[in-house]
């Protein structure tokens, strides 16, 4: 293992140095040990010593902590400084593999981008960032990863006394939309170039044979956004907060607060308490991204080609793509739910399916766990979609597709892309509860051991499947 600060050897203007600001009295909630091996992590066994290392009260050999600058669009306006106003990149390690991965601190006290903020953060928010990434990694979807969460046995003011945590948490990168946004808008052209560079380095090497590379650059990170995109629809997870600054450009997920999975399947559905108009609905994400990514076009624009008019004709032609290759992605993602090959046929069949489930306000991820074992027994499907004449036209048009692709047994390719668990919202909140107010983190404990293998049906499991009974509900969701 080695450890590097590749991002803190860039100009002085893209960060702060500055290191976490030390807690009085650090304890360990939990280590990620799988992916502490993953990254070839040397840490002490004790966990008094863990705990000093992941509240930033100790640091890790090597790390030179920085708050990295970035600006940002939220929900469609233009902020020139946000920043890390609360987290410190503690810098990258590159495992025996020769992979690479960032290692951040959030929660770990104040820097020079904390506005009025206290730069800290409150145990519910650790537990559900840490819950629901490593719960969208186990599900294969591109994310930050949870590595530990620590208590700092310190208070933080909300609109009531919480307890304080911090959360670790990793990825290829932390550079955002929002931090070549920070760049453009203060014309530093030079910072821009060189913060390309870095992620075509850290990210995207291969464009560097490209004819032009900053516009490869930009097309590749369409492209892992389209992907990301269709991977969140066809599990009904829903964002909340897709501000530019909140959008990696390496394509992972990244900044889990207000976020929800879906339980009945409404295309419509928002549960942020903070997105008021439905700027972020389960539905507009797609065009979202695409908003976003035409404000990472807008900032390449310097770099895109010999004068302005090229550069912003061959912008705009990578981001004519982006709808097409979401709907690709999205296409073969949705046929493989449906246990069929990737044709528009399907597709138009799929989502003939999608729209039994609206119409009943099925359970999107269970009524399609049913779809994975309905050739065998098609009970359960019936009972989820409550409407028997509506189903078995659909039904018949499927087995039909069935059997004209050859597919004789569709369920354990099916099983394999429809999770029997999510992260069910109301669950989350149970979990956060117990660990608030009674300072119980089993319910978080088991959550996160059932997560780590969501395609597998386990019956000690069922209570966490199971959608929320009426008054189990969460409408809203927070940050
Ligand atoms: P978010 O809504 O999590 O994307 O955060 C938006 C911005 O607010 C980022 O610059 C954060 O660093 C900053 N921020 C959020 N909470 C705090 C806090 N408690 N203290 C300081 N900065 C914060
Ligand atoms: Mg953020
Ligand atoms: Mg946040």
């Amino acid at each position: 293992m080695r450890f590097l600060n590749t991002y803190a050897r860039l100009p002085e203007t893209f960060f702060q140095r500055i290191d976490p600001d030390p807690v009085s009295t650090p304890s360990l909630i939990r280590l990620n040990r799988a992916l502490a091996h993953r990254l070839d992590l040397d840490l002490p066994d004790d966990a008094a010593q863990l705990a000093e290392i992941f509240t930033g009260n100790r640091l890790l050999n090597g790390s030179e902590p920085i708050a990295q600058a970035y600006a940002g669009h939220q929900f469609g306006h233009f902020v020139p400084q946000l920043g890390d106003g609360r987290a410190h990149l503690l810098g990258e390690v590159v495992n025996n593999a020769g992979e690479r991965f960032e290692i951040q601190l959030k929660g770990s006290g104040r820097t020079r981008f904390s506005r009025g903020g206290d730069g800290r953060s409150p145990l519910g928010p650790v537990l559900r960032e840490y819950i629901v990434s490593e719960a969208m990694h186990a599900l294969g979807i591109p994310t930050t990863r949870g590595l530990a969460m620590a208590a700092t046995g310190e208070t933080v003011h909300r609109e009531t006394p919480l307890p304080g945590a911090v959360m670790t948490r990793v990825a290829s990168s932390f550079v955002r939309v929002g931090t070549f946004e920070y760049f453009a808008s203060r014309r530093m052209e030079n910072e821009l170039r060189l913060l390309a560079d870095h992620v075509i380095d850290r990210l995207y090497p291969d464009v560097r044979g490209a004819a032009n590379p900053y516009l490869a650059l930009f097309q590749a990170v369409c492209e892992r956004q389209a992907r990301l995109m269709a991977k969140w629809m066809c599990v009904g997870f829903v964002h909340g907060v897709m501000n530019t600054d909140n959008t990696a450009v390496s394509g992972e997920t990244i900044d889990y607060g207000p976020c929800a999975f879906i339980d009945e399947y409404d295309p419509g559905a928002v549960f942020s308490s903070i997105d008021h108009t439905g700027r972020y609905a389960f539905n507009q994400q797609p065009t979202i991204a695409a908003w976003n990514l035409a404000c990472l076009g807008g900032c390449l624009i310097p770099l895109l080609g010999p004068d302005e008019n090229t550069a912003h004709e061959a912008g705009e032609a990578v981001l004519e793509g982006f709808i097409p290759a979401f709907t690709r992605h999205y296409r073969e993602q949705l046929c493989r739910k449906i246990g069929l090959p990737d044709s528009d046929t399907n597709f138009t069949l799929a989502r003939g399916f999608l729209d039994l489930l609206r119409r009943a306000r099925a359970d999107f991820t269970n009524t399609f766990r049913a779809l994975s074992r309905a050739t065998e027994d098609p009970e359960p499907l019936r009972a989820a979609l409550n409407d028997p004449e509506a189903l078995a036209p659909w039904f018949a048009d499927w087995n039909g597709a069935l059997r004209d692709a050859g597919v004789a047994d569709p369920g354990p390719a099916m099983r394999a892309a429809n999770p029997a668990l999510i992260p069910r919202t109301h669950r989350i909140e149970q979990a956060i509860r117990a660990a608030v107010e009674d300072n119980d983190s089993t319910p978080a404990d088991r959550l996160i051991d059932a997560l780590a293998n969501p395609y597998e049906d386990r019956t000690e499991y069922a209570d966490l499947a199971a959608p929320p009974q009426p008054h189990e509900r969460v409408h809203q969701t927070f940050c």
